[in-house]
């Protein structure tokens, strides 16, 4: 089988972990059968200081008839978040309609856990955050600028569609996995309009799946339990603000979010699907070589699973778990070590090529 692959390194970091992500893409095709055509794309915060655009005018439909994107990171100094943001990563996912935003929370071995007593299997659930609509819009405004009356109001976007499909996506991925349990964020007791709706689809979204057990918490309770007993989750599921901010602390519970992949899904495969780490572009060590490509190397596995190839998928993950847990194996600075991106990612597609 053969792929193209949109490949977006982005920004600082991005720059410096996406060759270690396609060194072990080839590794694993090699070993399985798999081949990949990257097609590289520089859009980034320079492309912008350049020429006033993050990507070129017809970027989105360039991008349209690859297999997967994968993506770096973007946004760096110089050029505000939001500009970043809305002209690159939320017009790709909102045009290819990548609506689920897939992260795994799991403890890996050979990553410092900051929570005590904490093993590897312990911490293993899946973050499905709604990733079109919700609190992340460009809806509300200014008002009465300048004088003592001045105000903002942003507004929250929630439509039946978008929360039903985000629903039944994390119930349907809890019945693949056979994880039977589904978590939803909520803040009903805040929000006044859209939480309970949100609740309200949920209840009737359950009421759909009878073998599941489901759990309702406010997001504050729900971000203190995910400190206190991450053992409990299976499948999270949240909204735009509440999945990404959980998506965050999730990888914070389990160590480090330099390793935490992310899936950014189009479920119906009319599109294609992206995927990036966690982390962004990271400034303060951009430039160094010593950024750790895990979150890079790990979102290439769960592309490969999105291909439907889950063996090529895990083969990457127990490669990544192998080399994280010897003891004299090679470890950023991040985990404590003294590696450079490129060994560490060295190590891991050996590994890939050896199992
Ligand atoms: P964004 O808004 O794009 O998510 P951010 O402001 O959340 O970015 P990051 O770029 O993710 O910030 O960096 C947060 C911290 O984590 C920084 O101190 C950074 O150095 C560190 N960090 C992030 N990714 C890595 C990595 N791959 N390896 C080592 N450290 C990392
Ligand atoms: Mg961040």
């Amino acid at each position: 089988m053969s792929y193209r692959i949109a490949v977006i390194p982005g920004d600082g970091i991005g720059n410096e972990v996406m060759p270690e992500g396609l060194r072990v893409l080839e590794a694993v095709g090699a070993a399985h059968g798999l081949s990949f055509t990257p097609c590289h794309y520089d859009w980034s915060c320079e492309t912008f200081k350049a020429t006033g655009r993050m990507m070129p005018q017809d970027g989105l439909e360039r991008l349209r008839d690859h297999d997967a994107i994968f993506l770096g990171a973007v946004g760096f100094p110089g050029v505000p978040d939001h500009i970043s943001l809305w002209n690159l990563l939320i017009p790709i996912r909102r045009t290819f309609d990548q609506y689920a935003n897939v992260r795994p929370v799991r403890l890996l071995a050979g990553v410092p856990c900051p929570l005590a007593g904490k093993a590897p299997g312990d911490i293993d659930f899946w973050i499905i955050r709604e990733n079109s609509e919700g609190e992340y819009s460009q809806m509300g405004g200014r008002f009465a600028e300048g004088t003592e009356r001045e105000f903002v109001l942003q507004e929250a976007v929630f439509t039946r569609t978008g929360i039903d499909r985000i629903l039944r996506y994390a119930f349907e991925f809890g019945k693949q996995l056979g994880r039977l349990h589904v978590t939803s964020a909520t803040k009903s007791n805040g929000i006044y309009h859209s939480m309970p709706y949100w609740d309200e689809r949920f209840a009737a979204m359950a009421a759909e799946y009878p073998d599941f057990r489901t759990d309702e918490y406010h997001i504050d309770i729900l971000s203190a339990r995910f400190v206190m007993s991450p053992e409990r989750f299976d499948v999270v599921v949240g909204s735009n603000l509440f999945g990404d901010i959980l998506s965050d602390l999730g990888p914070g519970v389990t160590g480090t979010i330099a390793v935490a992949p992310s899936a950014n899904i189009n479920p119906e495969r009319i599109y294609p699907s992206m995927f990036e780490p966690v982390h962004g572009s990271a400034p303060d060590i951009a430039g160094q070589n010593i950024a750790n490509p895990v979150g890079q190397i790990w979102s290439a596995a769960m592309m490969l699973d999105h291909l439907g190839h889950p063996e090529a998928g895990q083969a990457v993950l127990h490669a990544i778990e192998k080399v994280l847990s010897r003891t004299d194996g090679p470890k950023t600075p991040d985990l404590g070590g003294r590696a450079s991106t490129a060994e560490l990612g060295e190590a891991i597609a050996a590994e890939v090529s050896a199992q």
